[in-house]
């Protein structure tokens, strides 16, 4: 299985068209724009279930799932790759991550795959999306200048 994936993740309220190709990842689904779903990254056993336990111990289960659907994720994620192969793929939900002590599954899910494919996946934010502008467009300076001059 090719885990070429490029993903990163984001709360719904914060998502721009431009970041990549939108995934619904949390059991309530976000109905203001279309997203793709991901169901075996939704955090069934845990919302609503296990909030009452120690953040570490949901996570804990929230990992233990998706070790349990390892193969769903893969085919899913494999398949909307295959279909949009040089977007990022941005793993959604609502929780907003500015607040103190906040957490949320879709940061457990990009820890899972560091740990499991040795993928960064970096929570998407203004910030981020304009350093990475700036940086690709000194990479395209850069790689003109390197081209030998035609005369
Ligand atoms: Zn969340």
């Amino acid at each position: 299985m090719s885990t070429d994936w490029n993903l990163g993740t984001a709360s719904y309220k914060r998502f721009k068209e431009g970041w990549g190709v939108a995934c619904g990842t949390s059991v309530g689904r976000n109905r203001r724009f279309p997203s793709h779903q991901v169901e075996a990254l939704k955090p069934f056993t845990t919302f609503r279930k296990a909030e009452h336990l120690p953040v570490p111990q949901q996570e804990a289960m929230y990992r233990d799932l998706l070790d349990t659907t390892r193969e769903y994720v893969e085919l899913r994620l494999s398949d909307l790759t295959r279909r949009y192969p040089d977007e990022r793929l941005v793993l959604l939900c609502w929780c907003d991550l500015s607040l103190p002590g906040a957490y949320c599954h879709r940061r457990w899910a990009a820890g899972w795959f560091a740990d499991t494919y040795g993928l960064v996946v970096p929570e998407l934010t203004d910030e981020l999306w304009a350093a990475q502008r700036r940086a690709e467009r000194a990479a395209k300076v850069t790689a003109v200048e390197d081209q030998p001059p035609l005369f």
